[in-house]
């Protein structure tokens, strides 16, 4: 492959489209004529500020945002959303819902536990998280400040298409590993955040959405750089934000919107997973995929073989064949094809 690059399917920092690596590297040392790379610009000057107001212009534009939605580039990784949410928006006397539905979820809660009550509304623990709630499992709190969702469990595998209906309540959603993957309606969220180091671009950006009737009701006195209120303010300007971050993340989108947007990823994902989990139904067993059918991720398809023993097999003859596994933790086993 060009450059010798290979297929690479790490869940995250995840493959980007070359054509975006390509105009990344076209004017690296001499950016624009400016005479200086990006990354050597100025955050406040007026080159940096059409890059900046462009990625968020694409943000807006590919997920169909109204003037409610503001759009943040902050750092932190999605982790630092964990306790942001809280701090920002729960206290004494407040309740927030949350869904359990793997490993991300319950890293969530913990913060959440820190700064409010947590009413896990539903958790899919015992059955080892293959599948997502039923509407009627969920065991929501009437007058709850929000309801948080981990939209696609990049290790579990699920992934949702239908929300949970949550009435008035905003949705806050985890969106690091499905976000822009396909379509979704807006309206029941109040908050969307994700690393950008999976379907947005490099590591060290981390977008979060956030709906001005949820704003309002953020804390008061919250720690001025973990305060949503500043960065909004501020137009993620508050500081030195991470600008050659924020400017691969825009040639991404740009990329997104030449390929098609939102419904161009469906129909690309769409038939990527199709051809995969239709592979791994047609083997009789013997690749297995212990995800329930509808809750099934088009972002990581997971799959077992008949044993433990074949698949550490798998691994190595794969390994002798030219993958590269960047990851052997248990069931996270990433692996890069040459
Ligand atoms: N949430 C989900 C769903 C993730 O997949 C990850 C990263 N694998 C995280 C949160 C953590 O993201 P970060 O490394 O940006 O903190």
């Amino acid at each position: 492959m060009k450059y010798g690059r290979i297929w690479n399917f790490n869940a995250g920092p995840a493959a980007l489209p070359l054509e975006v690596l390509e105009r990344v590297h076209a004017d690296w040392f001499n950016k624009g004529g400016t005479g200086m790379a990006l990354m050597e610009w100025s955050h406040r000057s007026k080159e940096y500020d059409e890059i900046h107001n462009g990625a968020i212009g694409l943000v807006k534009r590919l997920l169909g945002l109204d003037e409610r939605y503001r759009v943040l580039f902050l750092q932190g990784g999605a982790s630092l959303q964990f306790a942001m949410i809280p701090m920002n928006f729960l206290g004494e006397g407040k309740v927030a819902d949350y869904i359990d539905t793997g490993s991300w979820s319950v890293k969530a809660i913990k913060e959440a536990r820190l700064f409010g009550e947590v009413n896990v509304a539903f958790s899919g623990k015992e059955e080892g998280y293959v599948r997502l709630p039923r509407q009627e499992e969920l065991k929501l709190t009437p007058g709850a400040e929000y309801v948080h969702i981990t939209s696609n469990n990049t290790i579990k595998g699920t992934e949702y298409f239908d929300y949970p209906d949550t009435g008035d309540v905003p949705l806050v959603a985890d969106m690091s590993s499905d976000i822009l993957s396909h379509r979704i309606d807006p309206a029941p969220f109040g908050l969307i955040y994700a690393g950008a180091q999976k379907n947005l671009g490099p590591s060290g950006v981390t977008l979060v959405i956030v709906r001005d009737d949820l704003l309002a009701r953020a804390n008061e006195g919250v720690t001025t750089m973990l305060s949503y209120s500043t960065h909004v303010e501020k137009n993620s300007l508050f500081n030195t934000p991470p600008t050659l971050a924020i400017f691969i993340l825009g040639e991404v989108l740009k990329w997104v919107e030449e390929n098609g947007g939102l419904a161009g990823m469906e129909e690309r994902n769409r038939r990527k997973a199709d051809l995969l989990y239709g592979f791994i139904d047609e083997q009789g067993g013997y690749y297995r995929c212990p995800i329930e059918k509808n809750s099934r991720s088009w972002m990581n398809a997971v799959f077992r073989l008949p044993t433990e023993e074949l698949e550490a097999k798998f691994i190595a003859e794969g390994k002798a064949a030219g993958w590269r596994c960047t990851s052997t933790r248990g069931s996270r086993r990433r692996c890069g094809v040459p």
